[in-house]
């Protein structure tokens, strides 16, 4: 879609653009392909953390980057933190997707805009030293080969184990009775959290229609009609999720620039392939 924007330049027809991941959505920034916009009611609807600084992008619903864990061999404890990850209790135990996926890209980002790269560094190859194979699959398959006892725990986005629970298959719930999940880092940074999102094109016709597009997204209506259909978390603090995930309690969340995930985006993908993270 990024390449479509940029071929069509100012013929084209969007006047929105809407993705998951403020990594892919900082790349349509950094092309030049939103303009930024700010009004009362976006700054008041959308937490500061959960925008573009400059307005080019504002989110409408957040996710959460969880550790899950098979629970006949792991202690909710024992995984309360990334770090814990790289520790020796987790030799040969962890599975993870491939570094060229945004959502690891953007979670090793704001590692680097929170502790710096070295700090990153250290982390990605400690974890990298407890591979029990090397990345591959989506998310799910992360929880699935955790299930399967081929690890003991992995990283996912919240909204793919939610999934599985509220599956009709029930090989998907039979793999969730055997698989917990964290909130990571509660003592101290927070839990990693993205958005989906959007921003106005830079050639929008239709600008004003578009603001107020982004403006109904985060309005009371839009996100109580979009808490019980989703599993991603509304933006807003104030509005229940759906039962399930409020079940899974408020957590705190990391705080850091959004933008911080597009600008160390190139630095992530240095460091997962200098520690052989592929
Ligand atoms: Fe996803």
């Amino acid at each position: 879609m990024l390449e479509r924007l940029r071929v069509e330049g100012d013929q084209t027809e969007a006047d929105l653009f809407i993705s998951a991941d403020a990594g892919n959505l900082w790349r349509v920034k950094d092309a030049g392909l939103f303009q930024n916009v700010t009004t009362p009611a976006l700054e008041q609807n959308v937490p500061a953390h959960l925008r573009d600084p400059d307005g080019a992008f504002w989110g409408f619903t957040k996710r959460a980057r969880i550790i899950v864990y098979r629970k006949d061999a792991v202690r909710p404890e024992e995984v309360s933190s990334m770090d814990s990850l790289g520790t020796p209790r987790f030799r040969g135990q962890i599975v993870m997707r491939s570094s060229s996926n945004t959502y690891q890209l953007s979670t090793l980002a704001a590692r680097i805009e929170r502790e710096g790269a070295e700090n990153a560094r250290a982390w990605a190859a400690a974890v990298r030293a407890n591979f029990a194979r090397d990345p591959q699959g989506s998310d799910s398959d992360q929880i699935k080969a955790v299930a399967a006892g081929e690890a003991q725990a992995s990283v996912c986005n919240h909204y793919y184990y939610f999934r599985m629970m509220r599956s009709e298959d029930a090989a998907d719930r039979e793999v969730i009775e055997k698989v917990g999940f964290v909130f990571p880092d509660q003592a101290g940074a927070g839990t990693h959290v993205n958005i989906s999102g959007g921003g106005v094109t830079a050639h929008a016709k239709r600008r004003q229609r578009a603001v107020q597009f982004l403006e109904y997204l985060v309005s009371d209506d839009a996100q109580t009609m979009l808490a019980p259909l989703n599993t991603e978390f509304p933006i807003r603090p104030e509005i229940a999720p759906a039962p399930d995930l409020a079940a899974a309690g408020p957590f705190k969340e990391e705080n850091i620039p959004l933008d911080a995930l597009g600008r160390h985006q190139a630095e992530a993908a240095r460091i997962f392939e200098e520690v052989g993270w592929s």
